[in-house]
């Protein structure tokens, strides 16, 4: 993205275990963000942080956090407030990633919509860190099943999105319940009044790291398709036939689009999947796992459902109908391209939205190029299809299974080498592991015959 020479982890003052985990995971250079905010942040300041969605504030805050939580004590010291359950689960598989070199540390999310019990009881145990929603968060402070006597750094990620959500005043309560000596870091996409008077409530003498998120990444293409509202999901399907990207995200302004849109494409043979309002809290993890697991190919997704959702390498994003919104296109549109890889956005625009592109070029500042969406190749070829399968087990964290369980039981009992096993997401209650689409009926199988370390378990494919 830039000419400047790539900033390494290593100028950090970070432990050397940290930063070879960095290495393993093949984060090689900061991105600009990490490497504005991360010198102040592991130096003990406040920080105001914007940056736009995609640019790597998770991992420039959870650096930041782990440098100061130590092990020797379950207390909880590092908190990070997020606006939506899937939004905290990232965050805390982020730091899962990052953290494996610290064999003591124990981090807990606490979110609503997942009942209390379990919650409170693993509270008992004790964690050094905490990932959960103001509101949960308030409730276990209220009880007094969380303390935060001992908390060295409070994160409030996503600030706008939480004030826009309505959490202004657990917020400003989680707060008063903290030390006042702890290191608070803000980060936001967007610095609307409400965030600026939060940051002045909350930070002490906070540093300000401002990137500009005006221009989309010079490595995203934009492509704009005049259609007819009669032909546009016709557009859509050929669009992804000719591309056959890997995995898509397409953005429709309301559910009905959304439901329409997905109708069309899988009634084209393409794995397709609705993400909107609609959607219970079981739906959209299993959905998002379905995404990120790469076994489903099209996400079709309305801004308020998709937003945050933090999926990498996305190839191609899709409006099926631009924004009336420029934020909001922008939005969309920065969800491809990410940390420097090259990324397509299309947008299908019929005459009576012209005007929003028009007012989105003015603003800025790019000529739109136009493209006659009968010049895209019609394909006899079948929808390409996923690489991957999603299995379901019905049991997760709290009945102790570990990722390694499921491998072994995949690779032994089941017979699958090692590359054909994909991602394995554990929850608390339930296990998402990606097999490769020819193996997974012989996995699904071996799997409710045969259990995992001796034990039964039931087993879906979703
Ligand atoms: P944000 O919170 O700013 O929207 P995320 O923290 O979710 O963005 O990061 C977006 C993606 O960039 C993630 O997939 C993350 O793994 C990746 N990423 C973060 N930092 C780096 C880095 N230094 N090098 C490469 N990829 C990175
Ligand atoms: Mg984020």
């Amino acid at each position: 993205m830039t000419d400047a020479p790539p900033l390494r982890f290593d100028t950090l003052p970070l432990a050397a275990p940290q930063l070879a985990t960095l290495e393993q995971l093949g984060y090689t250079a900061m991105t600009p963000i990490q490497a504005a905010s991360l010198p102040l942040a592991l130096a003990g300041h406040d920080l105001i942080a914007q940056a736009p969605t995609g640019s790597g504030k998770t991992l420039a805050f959870a650096l930041a956090l782990l440098a100061r939580v130590r092990t020797d004590t379950g207390a909880a010291q590092a908190l990070v407030l997020c606006p939506t359950r899937e939004l905290a689960d990232q965050v805390a598989q982020a730091i899962r990633r990052i953290a494996r070199s610290e064999a003591n540390l124990k981090l807990l999310t606490l979110c609503g919509g997942v009942p209390i019990r379990g919650q409170l009881a693993s509270l008992e145990h004790g964690a050094q860190l905490i990932v959960g929603t103001p509101g949960r968060v308030l409730d276990h402070l209220d009880r007094g099943s969380l303390k935060l006597d001992a908390l060295q750094c409070l994160v409030l990620d996503e600030a706008d999105r939480m004030l826009d959500m309505g959490f202004r005043d657990a917020i400003v309560a989680i707060d008063e319940r903290c030390p006042g000596s702890q290191q608070t870091l803000l980060f936001s996409a967007t610095f609307p009044e409400e965030v600026l008077r939060l940051a002045q409530q909350a930070l002490r003498e906070p540093r300000e790291v401002l990137l500009e998120g005006g221009h989309p990444a010079e490595a995203i293409t934009q492509h704009f398709y005049r259609v007819a509202n009669e032909t546009r999901l016709d557009v859509l399907v050929r669009l992804l036939r000719h591309h056959a990207p890997e995995r898509a995200l397409v953005f429709c302004n309301t559910r009905q689009e959304c439901r329409d849109a997905c109708d069309a494409l899988q009634a084209a043979g393409f794995v397709a999947l609705p993400l909107h309002g609609e959607l219970d809290q079981r739906e959209r993890e299993q959905t998002l796992v379905q995404f990120s697991q790469k076994s489903c190919s099209v996400l079709v997704a309305t801004d308020v459902a998709a937003r945050g959702i933090d999926i990498a390498e996305l190839e191609m994003v899709i409006n099926a109908r631009p924004s009336p919104d420029a934020d909001t296109h922008q939005h969309r549109v920065g969800r491809t391209g990410r940390s420097g890889r090259s990324g397509l956005a299309f947008s299908l625009v019929a005459p009576n939205e012209e005007r929003r592109v028009e007012n989105l070029a003015t603003l800025q500042g790019f000529v739109p190029q136009w493209e006659d969406a009968s010049a895209i190749p019609a394909t006899d070829a079948p929808a390409p299809q996923p690489p991957m399968a999603t299995l379901l087990i019905l049991a997760g964290r709290r009945d102790k299974l570990r990722a390694g369980d499921v491998l072994g039981a995949l690779t032994q009992a089941a017979g699958l080498t090692r590359e054909e096993v994909g991602q394995i997401s554990i929850t608390d209650s339930s296990t998402y592991v990606a097999v490769t689409r020819a193996r997974a009926e012989a996995a699904l199988r071996s799997l409710n015959r045969g259990g995992i370390k001796g034990r039964s378990m039931r087993v879906h494919r979703l």
